[in-house]
């Protein structure tokens, strides 16, 4: 019977770690404070923004969202970053994705203040994340890795397997697979058989965006899997591997939902306090 790895239970202990860091900082009068730039109403990503939001008021973490017309232009999206950049009251920006697609999103992203960069998608970030140099990690993928450890999954000398090379989660948590010693390979779209790599994984990470796409024929008995999919279909939540075979096949797995998203959002909100200790330097 594969043990379930729960992402609830693991965010709530970081949730509690992060309390009295929180609670130090605010007597100190530098509460930490998350903008959260929401451009337009699209329904999920309101969804995420909520929980968020949610997840900060839980925490004692000020929250401040700012809702822009769909309509907005690059350029006045550029000078909205710029005034959170300059404001001290604000520790982390996050800006939803996905943006309209008149705005440069690139541009956009780029345009944060690095040492407020929650979301760690700044390429300064991203080289520090690749020198291993201290600096704000994206968030599903430093979950993933705080789920592993909690849970005390050996990753040194393991083969892991990522299937995905998004810069927001494949390559990122491929990154940091390494850098705990693991042995790495990235699958993708153009990887001529994805099964027969899967097959060899010890940790297998399942980040691609397709229901259900990983089967019995991608899991070595015994593997560790790690399902970061989030799919609708049907109205209903489904990740990229299908539980059946996660639930006869692998030691340990993540469900969906509870697994990875939970740790999601523990982590921006890790980021947040960090950027507001500065301790993420
Ligand atoms: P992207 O669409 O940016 O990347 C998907 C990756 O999967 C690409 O690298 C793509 O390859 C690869 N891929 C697509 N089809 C195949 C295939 N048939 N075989 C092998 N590889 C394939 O997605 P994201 O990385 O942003 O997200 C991945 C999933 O994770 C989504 O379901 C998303 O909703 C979810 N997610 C969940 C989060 C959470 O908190 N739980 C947070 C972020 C994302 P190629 O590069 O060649 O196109």
């Amino acid at each position: 019977m594969a043990d379930i790895l729960d992402g609830k239970l693991i965010r709530d202990q970081i949730l509690a770690e992060l309390a009295p860091r929180v609670a130090a900082l605010s007597g100190a009068g530098r509460r930490p404070q998350l903008a959260v730039v929401l451009v337009g109403n699209n329904a999920a990503s309101e969804v995420y923004v909520r929980n968020k939001i949610a997840a900060c008021e839980k925490t004692g973490i000020e929250s401040r969202k700012i809702t822009p017309e769909a309509t907005l232009s690059t350029e006045a999206l550029l000078a909205l970053i710029d005034s959170l950049n300059r404001d001290p009251a604000v520790s982390g920006i996050l800006v939803q994705l996905p943006l309209p697609p008149q705005i440069d999103a690139s541009r956009v992203l780029d345009a944060i203040d690095p040492d407020k960069d929650v979301d760690g998608f700044h390429p300064l970030n991203a080289g520090k994340l690749l020198a291993g140099a201290p600096g704000l990690r994206p968030c599903t993928p430093s979950g993933v890795m705080q789920l592993l450890l909690r849970y005390r999954i050996p990753i040194e000398g393991r083969k892991a397997v990522i299937v995905g090379r998004s810069d927001i989660v494949g390559k990122p948590m491929a990154i940091l697979l390494l850098a705990a010693n693991a042995t790495v390979t990235i699958c993708h779209s153009r990887t001529s058989n994805v099964a027969e790599e899967c097959r060899r994984a010890d940790i297998l990470v399942a980040a691609i965006g397709r229901a259900e796409m990983i089967g019995e024929d991608h899991i070595k008995p015994g593997a560790v899997v790690i399902d970061v999919g989030m799919n609708r279909v049907e109205g209903r939540l489904t990740g990229d591997v299908e539980p059946a075979a996660m639930r006869r096949l692998a030691s340990a797995y993540t469900p969906v939902p509870g697994g990875v998203g939970p740790l999601t959002i523990a982590m921006l909100l890790s980021n947040t306090v960090q950027a507001a200790e500065g301790s993420h330097r």
